[in-house]
């Protein structure tokens, strides 16, 4: 009989956490888990659920706009954002409820209050004031938006956060980043009929991405009416006497717009848990050090998931608790792979990827075979819409394996979940080659790209 109040109490209701949680219940273990928000964590309550929901609406005035090409007539529209969050937000209380049945029903014990750690085997319960011990203790507290308190004005400016509950669509707004969540929202916020401006600190938006997708999503994104300023950064923003707000720029632009949101990055959770008093280290930012099982410095302490900044995307949260299941209460200690990642920018159009970019390749293999496809999408052919699909596979020469796989187009991150299987697995052009297409479709291009388009030798274009 354990001297511990809990087998396992887990600090953080998002993915990871519920995710321990409930597989540690299931397998016989005392466990709790406490939220001081909503169940269901930054994914499923201001994150990947709502922001694709948001997507799917934005996406509509296209739909209108193209059917006329196939011979519909589609009456006037118009657009109620008041219902959209209405019933964004029914949907999302239903995904917590499933959240917490899982719990419930797995026999984890649910608690509704902060939790903070005290020592190694030690959590306080913040809303009942009270302690409780346990053998292990898991942190999943996850992050948040990057508050960028340097900016004179910062306060005036909106995170992802808010996006999801603005009492009204703004007329127009101003998004700083240049990163998946700036990029995602811009094209919601233009397809719901806001103008849009995104301003970048660097080169090219999306600067870990293959220059192709970089590239064609920008030129995709101008085309059709979103404004990209690069190269710049908003140094105040000030409130007008209108009411509106005014952002002054490094490149002395300045942009009045009703709103600013700020998507810079999202910051580890860890402040105020009592990481200090229990011996946790944290990084430079404020980020959990784990060994490859998810340890912490404090050998009864584990954490998994964003607080840990290892990759910050729901899957590998979920895979990190997986691990440390096996690892901890199966016996069988499995480190997580974070090798060889798809994923998906849900902009429009997509971007879906796994693997090296053309560039970061170029940087690891002395011959790379890149093979590069463009082509207009056939469903633009009635619809006369101009946009273009790109797809791209970098192959090794040495061994002619496929090390990345890059799609801007429709669908892409449908199609970058079957490629990480094909990459996960070793997968040779030579495989590709002798794969049947599948036709008339987009994804038929992965594999009827014959000869390459180029070579990459030492780094430079053959
Ligand atoms: P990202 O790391 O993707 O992008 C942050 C952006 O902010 C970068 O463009 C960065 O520039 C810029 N930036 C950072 N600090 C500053 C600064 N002080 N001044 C100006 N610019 C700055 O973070 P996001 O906030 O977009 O998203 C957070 C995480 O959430 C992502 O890493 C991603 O893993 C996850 N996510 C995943 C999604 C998906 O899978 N579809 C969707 C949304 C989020 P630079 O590039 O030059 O460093």
């Amino acid at each position: 009989m354990s001297s511990y109040d809990y087998d396992l109490f887990v600090i953080g209701g998002g993915s990871g956490g519920v995710r321990s949680a409930r597989m540690a219940a299931s397998l016989g273990k005392k466990v709790a888990i406490a939220e001081e928000y909503r169940f269901g964590g930054t994914c499923v309550i201001r994150g990947c659920v709502p922001k694709k929901l948001f997507v799917y609406a934005s996406q509509f005035h296209e739909h209108f706009e193209d059917s006329a090409g196939y011979g519909w007539t589609v009456g006037e529209t118009s657009f109620d954002w008041t219902k959209l969050i209405e019933n964004k937000d029914r949907e999302i209380a239903r995904l917590e409820g499933l959240y917490r049945k899982g719990l419930d029903n797995a026999g984890a014990e649910i608690l509704e209050t902060r939790a903070e750690l005290v020592d190694a085997h030690t959590v306080r319960l913040v809303k009942q004031n009270r302690t409780v011990t346990a053998e292990r203790i898991v942190i999943a507290v996850g992050g948040g938006p990057n508050p960028h308190v340097a900016l004179p004005g910062h306060e005036f400016c909106i995170s992802s956060n808010e996006a999801f509950h603005l009492e009204k669509l703004p007329k127009s707004i101003l998004i700083a980043g240049g990163g998946y969540i700036a990029v995602e929202f811009a094209n919601v916020f233009h397809g719901l009929g806001v103008e849009t401006t995104l301003i970048y600190r660097g080169l090219e938006i999306l600067s870990r991405f293959d220059q192709d997708m970089r590239h064609g999503l920008h030129e995709a994104m101008e085309a059709k009416g979103i404004r990209i300023l690069c190269q710049d950064v908003i140094e105040e923003v000030t409130r007008t006497p209108t009411g509106e707000l005014a952002a002054r720029t490094k490149n002395n632009e300045l942009l009045t717009v009703e709103t600013v949101m700020l998507a810079l990055g999202r910051d580890p959770a860890t402040r105020g848990l009592g990481l200090e008093q229990a011996g946790v280290k944290v990084d430079e930012r404020g980020a959990i050090i784990v060994d490859e099982y998810s340890r912490t410095s404090v050998p009864s302490i584990f954490a998994l998931g964003d607080v840990t900044d290892r990759v910050q995307l729901t899957p590998v949260a979920i895979h990190e608790a997986m691990c440390f299941i096996e690892t901890e209460y199966r016996g069988n200690p499995t480190s997580p792979d974070h090798e060889l990642i798809p994923t998906a920018v849900f902009s429009q159009p997509e971007i879906g990827t796994v693997g090296l970019s053309e560039e970061e390749a170029a940087k690891r293999f002395e011959e790379l075979e890149v093979y590069r496809a463009q082509f207009r999408p056939m469903k633009a052919t009635l619809s006369g819409r101009a946009e273009k699909t790109i797809m791209k596979l970098i192959v090794n020469a040495a061994d002619r394996r496929v090390v990345g796989a890059h799609i801007l187009g429709h669908d892409a991150g449908e199609m970058a979940q079957i490629l990480g299987i094909t990459l996960k697995a070793g997968c040779t052009k030579d495989d590709f080659d002798r794969t049947m297409a599948v036709h008339p479709t987009a994804a038929e291009e992965l594999v009827t790209m014959y000869s390459p388009s180029y070579r990459i030798r030492n780094g430079e274009r053959v």
